[in-house]
C-alpha cells in the first residue's frame, strides 16, 4: 500500500531502551557522561563520549557488538516486516545516529525495510573512532522550534517528508513515537493522519494535556504486542478507506461497506496482513 507513510521515532518506540544510553552505560560511560550532561548538548555529548571510548581502545566492532545486544521485540520486527511486505513506505525519524540504527536494524533484518532514515550522520574517521554529529549545524544557524533540541526539529524533517513525496496529497501518515521532539512531528500530520504515542511516555502526556492540537486522530500502544496489533489494523482500516475512495471516484461504487465484488474486504486485507488480536 504505497499510499501509506509510516515513521518510526527509534529509541524507546522500535528499540525498547534509548541507544545512546545504553551504550553508555553497558560500555561504562555513566560517570562522565553524567558530569558533562548539564553543559554540554546532548548530541556533541555522544560525540565525546565515543572519543572516550576510543581513548579506552575500544574498537567500532566492539560497539557494534554492544548494540546488536540491545532489546527489540519479536512483536515489532513481525509488524515492521508486515508493513513493509505489505508496501507501506516505511521512515525513521530519530535523534540518534545512522551508526547505531543501522547496525541495530540490520542485526535484526529490518534495514531493508526501511526507505530512509532520518537521524544524526555519523561516520568512522581514519582512526577509527566513531564520530556523531548533528543533524543541524546548530551553531551555524537555529532552527527557532521550543520543543525540540538544537540539532534536530522532527517537525521541520517531517515538513521535509511529506514535500518530498510524489502526490503527496494522496498518502496517508501513520507516526509512532515516544518522546517530547515526537509532539512537534505529530503537530505536522493532519485529520486522515494517525499519531501512535507509547503508553505513558512523554508523547502520550503532552497529547492528553494539549488534544487540541493534534489534528491526526490518536492511538496509544504500551508495548510490542499493542504496537503490532494497532499499526497492522490502521494500516488495513486506511487502506480499506483508501480503496473504497477509488472506486468512488471512478463511480463504480458508492457504498463501500455493502460493495464486495471488487473492492478487497477486511478479510482480503487480513489475510495479506495478519492482524493478532
Ligand atoms: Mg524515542
Ligand atoms: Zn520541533
Amino acid at each position: 500500500m504505497a499510499g501509506i507513510v509510516v515513521v518510526f521515532d527509534f529509541d524507546k518506540t522500535i528499540i525498547d531502551c534509548d541507544s545512546d544510553n545504553w551504550i553508555v552505560d553497558e560500555l561504562g560511560l555513566s560517570q562522565s557522561f553524567k558530569q558533562l550532561l548539564p553543559t554540554v548538548p546532548f548530541n556533541s555529548l555522544m560525540d565525546r563520549m565515543m572519543m572516550e571510548l576510543h581513548s579506552k581502545g575500544k574498537t567500532i566492532e566492539e560497539i557494534a557488538e554492544c548494540l546488536r545486544k540491545v532489546p527489540l521485540p519479536s512483536n515489532i520486527v513481525s509488524a515492521i516486516k508486515s508493513a513493509h511486505s505489505f508496501g507501506c513506505d516505511l521512515r525513521i525519524l530519530s535523534d540518534a545516529n545512522v551508526f547505531f540504527i543501522e547496525t541495530i536494524l540490520e542485526h535484526h533484518g529490518l534495514l531493508d525495510c526501511f526507505s530512509e532514515i532520518n537521524t544524526n550522520p555519523s561516520l568512522v574517521d581514519e582512526g577509527g573512532r566513531l564520530r556523531i554529529f548533528p543533524y543541524y549545524d546548530f551553531k551555524a544557524s537555529c532552527h527557532g522550534c521550543k520543543i525540540c533540541p538544537p540539532n534536530m526539529c522532527k517537525g521541520l524533517v517531517m515538513e521535509k517528508i511529506r514535500s518530498s513525496l510524489p502526490a503527496r496529497g494522496t498518502k496517508r501518515f501513520i507516526y509512532l513515537g515516544d518522546g517530547g521532539a515526537d509532539f512537534c512531528a505529530g503537530l505536522k500530520l493532519e485529520e486522515k493522519d494517525y499519531l501512535m504515542p507509547r503508553k505513558n511516555f512523554p508523547l502520550w502526556e503532552i497529547i492528553r494535556s494539549k488534544p487540541e492540537l493534534v489534528k491526526a486522530e490518536v492511538q496509544e500502544w504500551c508495548d510490542g504486542a499493542e504496537f503490532q496489533r494497532t499499526l497492522l489494523h490502521l494500516i488495513n482500516k486506511i487502506s480499506i478507506e483508501e480503496n473504497c475512495r477509488v472506486e468512488s471516484d471512478q463511480l463504480v461504487a458508492t457504498d463501500c461497506k455493502s460493495h464486495t465484488s471488487s473492492v478487497p474486504t477486511l478479510e482480503h486485507f487480513q489475510s495479506a496482513l495478519p492482524v493478532p488480536y
